[in-house]
């Protein structure tokens, strides 16, 4: 059996890192893609091995093994050499390929796409590769995104587009992460790619701070047959410059000019929908709440909705008139009369 020295096929030095491995490959698996050469015997021989050194290189766990095995496969070729053999006190190598070191590493099939090298080093990884294929099926993995939302919005319900990262099952190899050439160069084996999908999600009426909305079946892909997970978007309601939110009652100021406090009258009151008209009694002190009924915030799930809590901040008049000031004086010595009596 031929020793495959993975370093050579993709061009590398031993000590070589992920990011230069990685490049290496991604350069010779173009060149020598089976596609761009159609019926080249030799191209694709070469396709078949850079895609196993890769598959070894590029897996720190199958790398150190590599290494480690590579080291003694030349120890064990000198003593060889120097006509010691087994007998020179180095582990008879055949204990490599039969239960021991490197043991469940059975020889594959002749159709397998790996070397016979590849499947002594490794065979019981790709054994537990394919077992994985053949087993129950899976549910997809979930996802939660933030997402910041109005307070209007949240009144009314909305409708949100975005952006979100999601896995889908590799097309090349429907997700096993293996085709005739070995892993699938498409998704490097794992059986999915990251691809940037938009969402249109109805916004319920009612969300608030710390809501989670389920988008069913939008998340990462089922395996086996097994369902998609979901994707949770998690709200926050952006700060509302007039606004605040008490559970499902809203918190406002109105402010009400002296006379009307005074007096009595009509204010108008916004609200997340049309303005409505507040009566105020006469005398109004500064600060009094009042609240406007079902004015507040829906429930999420139907069940009416909150108050509007009104707090009155009185508005004193500035730049008096001579006329106005000597009035206010009037009031004030009527007051005086009138406390002292
Ligand atoms: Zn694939």
């Amino acid at each position: 059996m031929e020793f495959k020295d993975y370093y050579k096929i993709l061009g590398v030095p031993r000590d070589a890192d992920e990011k230069t491995i990685k490049s290496a490959y991604r350069k010779l698996a173009r060149k020598y893609h089976p596609d761009v050469n159609k019926g080249d015997a030799s191209a694709e021989e070469r396709f078949k091995e850079i895609n196993e050194a890769y598959q070894v290189l590029s897996d720190p766990e199958k790398r150190a093994k590599y290494d480690r095995f590579g080291a003694d496969w030349e120890r064990y070729q000198q003593a060889e050499t120097a006509g010691t053999g087994t007998g020179s006190g180095w582990t008879d190598f055949s204990d490599w390929f039969t239960g021991g070191r490197w043991s469940g590493g059975t020889r594959q099939s002749s159709e397998s796409p790996f070397s016979d090298f590849f499947e002594t080093l490794f065979g019981d990884t790709i054994g537990r590769a394919r077992s994985r294929v053949r087993q129950q099926p899976q549910r997809g993995q979930d996802y939660e995104y933030p997402i910041t939302i109005s307070l209007r919005d949240a009144y009314h319900g909305t409708t949100r587009r975005f952006e979100v990262q999601i896995q889908e099952r590799c097309p090349t190899c429907g997700g096993t992460g293996l085709n005739g050439q070995g892993f699938c160069p498409t998704c490097g084996g794992s059986g999915t790619l990251s691809r940037t999908k938009t969402l249109e999600v109805k916004i319920p009426a009612g969300v608030r701070d710390g809501s989670r909305i389920r988008v069913a079946g939008q998340g990462g892909p089922g395996v086996n047959g097994g369902p998609n997970g979901d994707i949770y978007l998690l709200v926050s309601l952006a700060p509302h410059p007039r606004f605040q939110v008490d559970g499902l009652n809203l918190r406002t100021e109105v402010e009400v000019p002296l006379y009307t406090a005074i007096l009595g009258g009509e204010v108008m009151v916004p609200t997340l929908d049309n303005p409505v008209v507040l009566t105020i009694p006469p005398e109004t002190q500064n600060g009094r709440v009042f609240r406007l009924r079902g004015k507040g915030m829906p429930a999420l799930k139907g069940g009416g909705k909150g108050d509007l809590l009104a707090r009155v901040k009185v508005v004193l008049p500035t730049g008096l008139s001579d006329e106005e000031r000597a009035l206010f004086e009037r009031l004030r010595d009527a007051r005086k009369a009138r406390v002292h009596a």
